[in-house]
């Protein structure tokens, strides 16, 4: 397996601390409104590397957090006129719905900071401590003079950063570019700290809980390339400073979505809401994963909508496969992989080791597409079919597509016979209204 990791911005040849076992920590979203088709990738692309290791036979650990204490959580509940933990919770049922809309389905372990605030309040007092952090009027700031390649996984320049930082704004800072760890605050929810009442900064919140969860160090960190800086920066240099070793061994970043060649944006009405896309969610989900994750996707409806005619295509053809060996009482026998078969699942495999090109992957899933309808044009293939429906099914799994195909019920069958027996009769009229219901249901 290769990836590519961009911490070092070189493709390496991945490999677990434990054998057959995967710790991923994918930064999780600060619950205060429903997610875009933006955040939407990570969410889709993310379960493709869980599923994928999966099916390599390894055990994957998946954590991905909820950020449930933010000045954004506070302004919505006095917007709402309720309280912050009505609004986190009321919108982490809607991640969760939208998740299942997505058809992702890693069960993950995802920890909300509200959970974690002793973790992260001592995580920050052990930075003050040792000198790397320090306090001023309620405020505690992280010393970013303190590690010596700060920017790197950015690869951004102290001395440049320093240059475009606002110096005026913060002047209790030793620095500009010293990041906050503890808010003091005066609206909204706040928690006792050693500084007093206040907040957790936002770059905190993730290493405290990676150090809890799994002990402070982790195989692949993962998160959108928005995230790079500062907030994958301000984790690596908090984690250095405590542990004095890197927290993950491979940082992946997915690529944006943009909206028409132009960056999505509230403000600017350019906005698309999981919950609202008025497309089938798996074309979609085909869609974000035929470009490379680390690629930006450009979106409009049209490159959507062929996507969404595409997946209607396989889907065709898998029911058909799937029903036609399903008629025939052939679905419980083994299928026979010839060569074809056995070089698309090849190649599949081959393409989602390098760095996971799903794009190329997709390929082999409408390469297979073409050999069923072929096997389902021809004579005497009930054993091709079967394993094409195989590979469908395994294809299927890892990418996480449903056809929701299932197996027919008694009606569909007494359908189908009586669809034969009329057009062995030759009543075509009758043949034909049975067929067009037969095609509704995808059978034939
Ligand atoms: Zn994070």
């Amino acid at each position: 397996m290769r990836l590519y990791n961009s911490l070092t911005k070189r493709t390496e040849t991945f490999e677990p601390k434990r054998e057959g076992i995967i710790d991923i920590y994918v930064c999780g979203p600060t619950v205060y409104n429903y997610i875009h088709i933006g955040n939407a990738r990570p969410v889709v692309f993310f379960d493709v590397v869980r599923r994928f290791f999966e099916h390599m036979g390894y055990t994957v650990n998946f954590v991905s957090n909820f950020t449930d204490v933010d000045d954004k959580i506070v302004t919505k509940a006095l917007e709402d006129e309720t309280d912050e933990m009505t609004i986190a919770n009321r919108f982490i049922e809607a991640f969760y719905r939208d998740v299942e809309r997505l058809g992702s389905t890693t069960k993950y372990l995802a920890p909300r900071v509200t959970e974690h605030m002793s973790a992260i309040i001592d995580y920050i007092d052990r930075l003050v401590r040792s000198g790397y952090a320090y306090e001023r009027n309620g405020n505690v700031y992280f010393r970013v003079s303190e590690i010596p390649d700060y920017g790197m996984l950015s690869g951004r320049r102290v001395e440049e950063l320093m240059e475009g930082a606002r110096v005026s704004v913060e002047a209790e800072k030793e620095n500009p570019l010293d990041f906050t760890l503890w808010k003091r605050v005066e609206e909204g929810v706040t928690y006792p700290s050693p500084w007093g009442e206040g907040r957790p900064g936002w770059h905190t919140e993730c290493v405290a809980m990676i150090e809890e969860i799994f002990g402070g160090h982790i195989d692949i960190h993962g998160g959108g390339t928005g995230l790079m800086f500062p907030h994958h920066e301000n984790e690596i240099a908090q984690h250095r400073a405590v542990h004095g070793h890197p927290i993950a061994n491979y940082w992946m970043h997915n690529g944006l979505l943009n909206i028409d060649q132009q960056k999505m944006s509230k403000s600017e009405g350019r906005v698309i809401l999981v919950k609202d896309l008025d497309y089938d969610y798996m074309g979609f989900r085909l869609f974000t994963l035929n470009t490379h994750y680390r690629a930006p996707i450009d979106y409009s409806d049209e490159t959507l909508t062929n996507h969404v005619n595409d997946w209607q295509k396989i889907k065709r053809t898998y029911a058909q496969t799937f029903y036609r060996l399903d008629l025939a009482e052939k679905l419980d026998r083994n299928g026979s992989f010839d060569s074809r078969l056995n070089r698309i699942y090849h190649n599949f495999i081959e393409a989602m080791e390098q760095d996971f090109n799903t794009p190329n992957a997709i390929t082999e899933l409408h390469n297979l597409t073409k050999y069923a309808n072929q096997k389902l044009r021809e004579k005497d293939t009930f054993p091709q079919m079967r394993a094409a429906v195989e590979l469908f099914d395994t294809f299927f799994r890892v990418l996480g597509l449903d056809p929701r195909v299932r197996r027919l019920t008694q009606n569909d069958r007494a359908l189908y016979h009586a669809w034969t027996e009329a057009r062995q009769h030759k009543e075509y009229e009758r043949a034909d209204a049975i067929r067009e219901k037969l095609q509704e249901r995808g059978i034939i």
